[in-house]
């Protein structure tokens, strides 16, 4: 441990598995490093890693949870409804996102118990700014997108006359990178990102969930545009896999895509997911489903389809689909929740078709994963220029249409065509795609040299703590 004595930090991760999974992932390497730790959540979302800080405390670190209320009987939602994971409407993720506001008296209650030397909250409570200040709580704010997105949001802010065109795609200005993007972002989703920059200040700067050798001129160019300080602690999932000690596994059961996975060759399957949140139209769907057939390479495909009507329905599935990729032992369909990481770093899996959420990317990084993109909602199409169009560990499908939510899929649908061509052009072992491929590999690198002793991330970590010693109590 770095500093003289245990640090006592509270973290207050928001609630959506995007955001709390990498925010407790911090709160574990910061335990593992000998610090008190507490989380600070309400107890459906408790639930959610309840079972990840398990073998943490069994290893005898310092980790607990301080459960509060989550305001259901208030906003009119069901008892376990915490977290945008189970929401499928932008009404109900409204209320969610409520909630964030108004847990504030119960955060302050447990603030004021056992005050802590520091409190890291997620970026989207806001109120934290000045609670902290009233309380004299040093603060430090978790930011779960990256700093190339806040750059690129703040590139686009600064230069409207680049989006005066009615059709993409639109040079951006006065980044490191010249960058286009195929689609007009939204007003609103500025004004948003722009609010939530706001609740940094006065804080000892930002964390993030990356590495600096990914984002490197783009933190320079945010540090000197903000005056903040960004701390990259990441990607975390690697971090904890390679620094935070596990229990003996004991019959733990493999999820049956890995067993799948066993049997296929390397780099031969592309794994398909859309994250958390996003709920694809029928009609995407089924566009989806006809160019990963039509591409004729092996893949597994996560659907989430959280209403049970829709799930008995499947009305988007192309007549025969799931018997024929069956026989042709080509094909798995995962209704629910899929071990990413775990898929992402068997060998079998070649490439990810992903929606370019940032914890998405960071995960593939690490298992040296190269992407096909088609983003999401928000900062996703953001993030898929910094793997295409930056680093070029990635093939581009791109959006039709810019959206802020998740829910109610898009009007405009990306054609089967335009995926299957693009899968292709990873997957088929043609001389672009291992070019690629070779990129994502050397990225990895980066990557596990940034998470191991005296890499970036590592020693970013212990400057953060180096950083807070002097909160110690005297
Ligand atoms: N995730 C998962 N299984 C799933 C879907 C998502 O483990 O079936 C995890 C994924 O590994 C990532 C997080 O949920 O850590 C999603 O965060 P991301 O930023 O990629 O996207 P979001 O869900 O916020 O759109």
């Amino acid at each position: 441990m770095e500093s003289a004595g245990p640090l006592k930090i509270y973290f207050l991760p928001f609630f959506a598995q995007g955001h709390q999974i990498p925010l407790v992932q911090l709160a574990r390497l910061i335990a593992a490093r000998g610090h008190h730790v507490t989380i600070v959540t309400t107890p459906a979302n408790a639930q959610l890693f309840q079972k990840t800080i398990h073998d943490d405390i069994v290893s005898g670190h310092h980790i607990r949870v301080r459960l509060i209320k989550f305001p259901n009987t208030h906003l009119g939602l069901p008892e376990g409804v915490e977290n945008l994971v189970s929401a499928t409407t932008s009404a109900t993720a409204g209320k969610i996102h409520m909630a964030a506001h108004l847990i504030q008296s119960e955060v302050e209650a447990a603030l004021k118990e056992s005050p802590p030397d520091v409190f890291i909250p997620d970026i989207l409570f806001t109120w934290s700014k000045d609670l902290c200040k009233s309380l004299q709580i040093p603060r430090l704010v978790f930011n779960p997108i990256s700093i190339f997105d806040v750059c690129m949001i703040q590139a686009i802010k600064a230069h409207p006359e680049a989006f005066l065109s009615d059709s993409g795609p639109y040079q951006i200005p006065g980044l490191p990178h010249p960058l286009t993007l195929p689609v007009k972002p939204s007003p609103g989703f500025a004004a948003l990102t722009e609010s939530l920059l706001e609740g940094e200040e006065g804080s000892h700067g930002v964390i993030v969930n990356s590495f600096a050798e990914l984002d490197a001129e783009y933190t320079q160019h945010y540090e000197n545009l903000t005056g903040r300080k960004v701390w990259h602690v990441g990607p975390s999932s690697l971090m904890v896999e390679q620094s935070v000690k596990k229990p003996a596994i004991v019959n733990e059961t493999r999820h049956e895509s890995l067993t799948w996975l066993d049997s296929k060759e390397k780099d031969s399957v592309l794994y398909v997911c859309f994250g958390s949140l996003s709920l694809l139209s029928d009609k995407q769907l089924y566009e989806l489903a006809t160019a990963l057939d039509a591409s004729g390479h092996s893949f597994i495909l996560v659907v989430h389809r959280k209403n049970k009507e829709e799930e008995e329905e499947e009305k988007w599935l192309p007549e025969g689909f799931e018997e024929k990729i069956g026989k042709e032992k080509r094909g798995m369909l995962i209704r629910g929740w899929a071990p990413q990481p775990s898929i992402l770093s068997h060998p079998a899996v070649g490439g990810f078709l992903t929606h370019c959420g940032w914890n998405a990317v960071a995960e593939a990084i690490s298992a040296g994963v190269p992407m096909v993109t088609m983003p999401g909602f928000s900062d996703q199409y953001y993030n898929e220029k910094l793997i295409t169009e930056v680093h070029g560990f990635g093939v581009e499908v791109g959006a039709a249409e810019w959206s802020i939510s998740p829910y109610e899929g898009k009007k405009e649908v990306v054609s089967g065509e335009r995926i299957e061509e693009a899968v292709k052009r990873l997957m088929d072992k043609g001389e672009e795609g291992e070019k690629i491929r070779k990129k994502a590999r050397e990225m990895q690198e980066k990557a596990w040299r940034a998470v191991g002793e005296g890499g970036s991330s590592h020693n970013s970590l212990t400057a953060l703590l180096d950083h807070l010693k002097p909160l110690l109590p005297k």
